[in-house]
C-alpha cells in the first residue's frame, strides 16, 4: 500500500466493490427482473480504466450491454470486455479519440452495426493537465477543452440524432469533476470543460426532452483511478483534501457506476438537466 493512501477502510471498501462485482449465477438469474438495464445497450467512453470502468461494469451489473470507447483496443479494454461478457453481457470495444469527429460517428456505427441501436450514452472520456495560467499555452487548452467539452457535445449529437430519427427514447449521463464548484491550483482549462458540462447537459436535455431523451450529469469528486493517483500517493496532499470531504474518504469508481446506473435507468425517469456530485459531501460540506 502505497505512502499515505487508506488502509482499513480503504481495503474494505474496495473489497466492497470487488464483491460487488462478484458473479453469483444464483442471484444473477434470481435477480434479472429487478435489473436496472436489463436489455439496454450502453456506450462508455473512456471504459479502458477508471470511472469509466467501474460505470461499464456497474452497467452489466444491472443487466445491460456495453460498448467499450478507449483511445486504443489494448489489455485493458479486453479486460473490461471480459468482465462484462462473464456476467453473461454482450461487450464490444471500439477503440478511438472522441475529441474527434470521424471517430466519433465510427463509433455509433460500429454500436449500431455491431451490438444494435443503443440506449444510454455516458460521456466519460477525460483529461487533466495542470498548467499555470500565465504558462498555458492555446495548443493545451484546446486538447483539454476538445477532450473533455466538446467530444460530449458530438458524442450526444451523434447519439440523439439517431435516436430522433428511429423515434427511440434514450439516455444521457454526462461526467463533469467537481471542479465545476472548486478552484484548484492550474485548472483555468480543466475547471471550465467541466463547469460547462453542467450547462451543456441542461441545454441538450431542454432540446430532445421532447423526444424522450433524458440528459444528466454527475460530477465526481476525488475517485480512486490511475487519473488522481498521485494524489492518492502524495503524504503531502491527499489529507488536504480528504479534510474537505464530509465522508473523510476518496470515491470507488463503482460508486460512481451505481449513480449513473440510476441515472441511466427508469428509475430515473421524471430526471433530466440535472447535475449531482457524487463527492462524499466535497461541495456540501
Ligand atoms: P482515467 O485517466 O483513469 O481514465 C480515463 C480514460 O479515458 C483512460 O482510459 C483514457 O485513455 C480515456 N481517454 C482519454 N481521452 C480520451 C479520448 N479522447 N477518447 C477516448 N478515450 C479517452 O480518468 P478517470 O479518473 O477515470 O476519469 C474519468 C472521467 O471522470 C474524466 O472525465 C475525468 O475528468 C472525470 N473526473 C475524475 C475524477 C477523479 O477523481 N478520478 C474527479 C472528477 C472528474
Amino acid at each position: 500500500m502505497a505512502v499515505g493512501r487508506f488502509t482499513k477502510e480503504d481495503d474494505s471498501l474496495n473489497a466492497r466493490c470487488e464483491r460487488s462485482n462478484e458473479i453469483d449465477e444464483d442471484a444473477t438469474s434470481k435477480g434479472q427482473e429487478s435489473m436496472k438495464l436489463k436489455g439496454r445497450i450502453a456506450i462508455v467512453t473512456g471504459a479502458g480504466q477508471g470511472i469509466g470502468r467501474g460505470i461499464a461494469e456497474a452497467f452489466a451489473e444491472q443487466g445491460a450491454d456495453v460498448v467499450i470507447n478507449d483511445l486504443v483496443d489494448d489489455a485493458r479494454t479486453k479486460d473490461v470486455q471480459d468482465a462484462i461478457e462473464a456476467r453473461g453481457r454482450r461487450a464490444i470495444v471500439v477503440p478511438g479519440d472522441v475529441s474527434k469527429r470521424p471517430d466519433v460517428e465510427n463509433l455509433f456505427d460500429e454500436a449500431w452495426n455491431q451490438l444494435g441501436p443503443a440506449d444510454i450514452l455516458v460521456n466519460n472520456a477525460g483529461i487533466e493537465t495542470i498548467v499555470p495560467f500565465t504558462e498555458l499555452t492555446d495548443e493545451q487548452w484546446e486538447v483539454v477543452t476538445n477532450t473533455n467539452l466538446k467530444s460530449e457535445w458530438m458524442c450526444a449529437q451523434s447519439f440523439c440524432k439517431r435516436l430522433i430519427a428511429e423515434g427511440r427514447k434514450g439516455a444521457i449521463v454526462n461526467i463533469g469533476s467537481i471542479q465545476a464548484a472548486r478552484v484548484l491550483p492550474g485548472r483555468t482549462h480543466y475547471a471550465p470543460s467541466k463547469l460547462a458540462v453542467e450547462a451543456l447537459t441542461r441545454n441538450i436535455s431542454a432540446e430532445v426532452g421532447s423526444h424522450g431523451i433524458r440528459v444528466n450529469c454527475i460530477h465526481p469528486g476525488l475517485i480512486d483511478t490511475p487519473m488522481i493517483r498521485w494524489v492518492l500517493e502524495s503524504p503531502d496532499i491527499l489529507p488536504h483534501v480528504v479534510a474537505q470531504i464530509s465522508l473523510g474518504r476518496p470515491g470507488l469508481p463503482c460508486e460512481v457506476g451505481a449513480a449513473a446506473a440510476f441515472l441511466a435507468s427508469d428509475e430515473a425517469a421524471y430526471i433530466t438537466g440535472q447535475s449531482l456530485y457524487v463527492d462524499g459531501g466535497w461541495v456540501g460540506k
